[in-house]
């Protein structure tokens, strides 16, 4: 396969794959000359690996048994020669489902994309397993910047792939998402110091010591993770909806997002493009601020807490490319309170049955916002990009009054007189 580096920005092209930044500073992404997007000839290969003709590399092999790529029999790729290897064919491929129960309370026709089904809970596991098979070609190690799920995911990957893992996390780190990330056995750093230079940081010292460091927006990470969308209208094919939401934090998702879009739409098999709508938490949304001052570019601000911890990013290294997306898409970018994220998981988990972290569950409280303003219409066709479980945290919702303790010997009558 061939792929080029290309700025979304200037146009700009590198024939390096190991470059994240394009000299004008803007993240770069993969294109592919030789992508296939027919949805009639795409392969019935495992998770996101039926798009591996827009990946920049190939499904991970077994080593230790002959016959080159495993996952599929060359000429007939709806047919797996062996098993998949790794939790890598395990990435991707989660379920999209109409959620009618959510429609009067978002007030749209509602979809939900799961991607709490993925191995390790989000759609990072989509990114980390592209990042990590073409680290694990390569036999070098691989890092990230995260104390979050992209730490987890990547150490997941690592571990599957017996490559080692290089995860920083700042000082402070709590010890449940320590022994979250530890399981895999990463090899975890605490850094002392601004975390949020860590970033680019990682950037210098990776090339220098050898180590692929697959951060939010790294190009084969948005590569992989572009699998969310390309997935989403698979599914909808012939017909696309009319709106995706999705939380956005470092821009890397929303820019995957956009870019499956634009392959999709050269490749002639939209009738239609679907808005892309983004969402922050109100107390770190310097996106969705550059959206309402009509900006062309993201300032960094000294973002506050907030529930939707996944998402809490006063400084997006693709904050530019997520406010290019929104708009390019005709969608915009907007906050929402810790008391409508709040408010959105309850709904979720109790008329969807999806529990959600608060982070994914800033899609239906953007959504309340987007039906107020009239930007989404009551027969719309919605799509809440569901980006991780919330099955990783507390609930954190009060017992119910309504669960009553009663004697055993009572269970029947009560039950009689609460169900109808
Ligand atoms: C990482 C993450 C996001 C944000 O994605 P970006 O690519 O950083 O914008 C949203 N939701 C969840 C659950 C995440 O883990
Ligand atoms: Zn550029």
């Amino acid at each position: 396969m061939a792929a080029m580096l290309t700025c979304y920005a200037c146009g700009e092209e590198y024939d390096q794959r190991e470059r994240a930044r394009c000299a004008c500073g803007e993240p770069l992404w993969f294109e592919m000359d030789d992508a296939n997007l027919e949805w009639e000839t795409l392969p019935d290969a495992p998770g996101l690996w039926r798009y591996k003709s827009v990946l920049p590399i190939d499904p991970p092999t077994d080593a230790s048994r002959e016959g080159g790529d495993v996952s599929t029999v060359s000429g007939d790729p709806s047919r797996t020669a062996l098993p998949p290897v790794g939790i890598a064919s395990g990435a991707g491929g989660t379920p999209l489902f109409r959620t009618p129960m959510l429609d009067e309370v978002a007030g749209c026709t509602t979809y939900l994309k799961d991607e709490g089904q993925n191995p390790t809970g989000s759609f990072k596991d989509r990114g980390s397993a592209v990042g990590v098979t073409a680290a694990a070609e390569r036999g070098r190690p691989v890092g990230t910047v995260s104390h979050g799920n992209m730490a987890m995911s990547m150490a997941a990957h690592a571990a599957s792939a017996d490559i080692t893992c290089v995860v920083l996390v700042p000082a402070d780190i709590s010890e449940t998402r320590l022994q979250l990330i530890s399981q895999y056995n990463p090899l975890v750093i605490r850094v002392d110091g601004n975390y949020g230079r860590l970033y680019e940081r990682s950037l210098e010292l990776g090339p220098e010591l050898g180590i692929s460091f697959v951060n939010s927006d790294s190009p084969l990470r948005v590569a992989g993770q572009a699998t969310t969308t390309l997935e989403i209208l698979d599914e909808f094919a012939p017909a696309v909806p009319d709106a995706l939401v999705m939380p956005v934090s470092s821009g890397g998702h929303a820019s995957s997002a956009w870019k499956a879009l634009r392959d999709l739409e050269a490749a002639g098999v939209l009738s239609s493009l679907p808005t892309l709508h983004f969402v922050q938490a109100a107390s770190s949304a310097p996106i969705a601020a550059a959206f309402a001052d009509d900006e062309n570019t993201v300032s960094p601000i000294k973002g506050g807490g907030t529930i939707a911890y996944s998402i809490g990013n006063g400084d997006p290294p693709s904050g530019n490319r997520a406010l290019a997306a929104a708009r390019d898409t005709g969608g915009r970018v907007v906050a929402v309170t810790d008391d409508e994220i709040r408010a959105a998981t309850a709904e979720l988990a109790a008329r969807a049955g999806a529990c959600v972290e608060p982070a994914s569950a800033t899609t239906l409280a953007g959504t309340w916002n987007l039906v107020d303003d009239g930007v989404i219409n009551a027969d719309d066709d919605v799509v809440l990009v569901a980006t991780g479980t919330g099955f990783k945290e507390d609930v954190g919702q009060p017992d119910s009054p309504e669960s009553p303790t009663v004697p055993l010997k009572e269970l029947e009558a009560t039950l009689k007189r609460r169900i109808d």
